[in-house]
Parts: C-alpha cells; sequence; structure tokens
C-alpha cells in the first residue's frame, strides 16, 4: 500500500491510501477538496473512496467537490446521516468493505461526538480515528459523558502495539506539554516531548504513532480510571 498524509486547513490531516494490486485509492477525511486534488495531481492518482470518520465541518467540507471532480463514492458514520445526506454507504460497527484487496472494518468510537467511527485495517495493522485520540492526546468531548471516550481510547490501546494509529489533526506540541506537566516524573514522555519539539520545529508530521508509544506516553489512555481520564480531560481544555 502507498500512503500519502498531507495538511488541510490550518492543522488537519488528511490521508490518500493506494492499494497497489489494484489501483484503487481511498481518501480518509475531506478537511478541503483543493490540497486533495492537488495531491491526486501530483501523483497521478484517481480518487474512488472517500471514508468520513465524524460529521464534523472539518472533516467534511471538501466532499461535495471532490465527489464532484472525481466520481468518488462516499462511506460515512450512520449516525452522521444529517451532515452527509447524499453519501453512498452508511455504516457502523462491524461493517467490512474493502479498499481493492485492502481490508477494512469499521469501529464504533464515540466520544469525541456521539457519530464518530474509525476504521481499523487490520492486516495492514493501521486504525483511522480522526479526532478520537491524538498522537500523546484525545478528542475534546462535546455534550457527552466522558465514559463513551474513555473506553473508545482504551479499545484503541487494547491493539496490537505495533499499530500505526493515524489521528485527524497535529495537535501533538500541545498535547507533549500537557502530558510533561501532568506525569512530571515519567522520562518517556519527557523525552518524547524533546522529539516532538524537534519533529514540529522541522515541520514533520508527529502522525502516525503507534499503540506501543501511545501506551507509554499518552496521558489519557494512562488514566487509571474514569476518574482520572475525566479529570485529565477537563484539565486539558483549560491548559
Ligand atoms: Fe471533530
Ligand atoms: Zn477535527
Amino acid at each position: 500500500m502507498e500512503i500519502a498524509l498531507f495538511t488541510c486547513l490550518a492543522d488537519n490531516y488528511a490521508v490518500l491510501l493506494r492499494d497497489e494490486a489494484t489501483g484503487m485509492v481511498a481518501l480518509v477525511d475531506a478537511p478541503a477538496a483543493e490540497p486533495v486534488m492537488t495531491e491526486l495531481e501530483k501523483r497521478g492518482w484517481g480518487l474512488d473512496l472517500i471514508l468520513i470518520t465524524h460529521g464534523h465541518h472539518d472533516h467534511i467540507a471538501g466532499v461535495p467537490a471532490l465527489v464532484a471532480r472525481s466520481g468518488a463514492k462516499v462511506i460515512a458514520p450512520a449516525l452522521a446521516a444529517d451532515m452527509l445526506p447524499k453519501a453512498d454507504r452508511f455504516v457502523r460497527e462491524g461493517d467490512r468493505f474493502s479498499i481493492g484487496e485492502i481490508a477494512v472494518e469499521v469501529w464504533d468510537t464515540p466520544g469525541h461526538c456521539l457519530d464518530h467511527i474509525s476504521y481499523h485495517l487490520p492486516a495492514d495493522e493501521m486504525i483511522f480515528v480522526g479526532d478520537t485520540m491524538f498522537t500523546m492526546g484525545c478528542g475534546r468531548i462535546f455534550n457527552l459523558p466522558p465514559d463513551l471516550l474513555f473506553a473508545s481510547l482504551r479499545r484503541i490501546g487494547s491493539l496490537p502495539e505495533t499499530t500505526r494509529i493515524f489521528s485527524g489533526h497535529e495537535y501533538t506540541l500541545s498535547n507533549a506539554r500537557f502530558a510533561a506537566a501532568t506525569e512530571p516524573e515519567n522520562g518517556l514522555i519527557r523525552a518524547r516531548l524533546r522529539t516532538i519539539e524537534a519533529m514540529r520545529a522541522g515541520g514533520l508530521p508527529t502522525v502516525p504513532t503507534t499503540v506501543r508509544e501511545e501506551r507509554a506516553t499518552n496521558v489519557f489512555l494512562r488514566a487509571k480510571d474514569l476518574a482520572e481520564f475525566a479529570a485529565r480531560r477537563e484539565a486539558k481544555n483549560r491548559f
């Protein structure tokens, strides 16, 4: 598989996946059409599928123009149907499809918002989690009880430790600083903060991360119980 990750808008990421066996190309999230078209043209790729993680504007705004220009089919969360009424297929927990020969399984991962899903590629050890988890962080909670997001994070964290996690935003510098303030005795967090600072100073993306790295340095995943998770999420909102 070929993977292209690139920035859209200020800090959103979009990812293109190309199955080499069939040439099929899928986009995960569509913050804007223009950067996606530029990336496709640069690589000489068509666009067959658009996979949406949740119905927030900064993940779907590019859909209409991309569909008009490429004819791509749109796969969207069942609970985001009001935001994406023209999607070709609505999916939820347990649904499966493929990008050429790449097998994809849908997980419900509510918590940032209720409609949020993630796309798990088990054979390729990859998961696309949108705004559920970020590198060293997690999404904000919009009017939902915190147990939903905590359960979704723990489920992602239970995947094999070599699994790569692709998230929807570059928020890692802020997340790493918060992590260092939250677990000041954690040497792996301190070391990773320095790595992240160097990567961002060099303009490098900190996505994807891995389950192994997140288990060691993500203070939301590491929270010992729901109360600690909820307190850390609240504290991050004010950090
Ligand atoms: Fe969002
Ligand atoms: Zn977002």
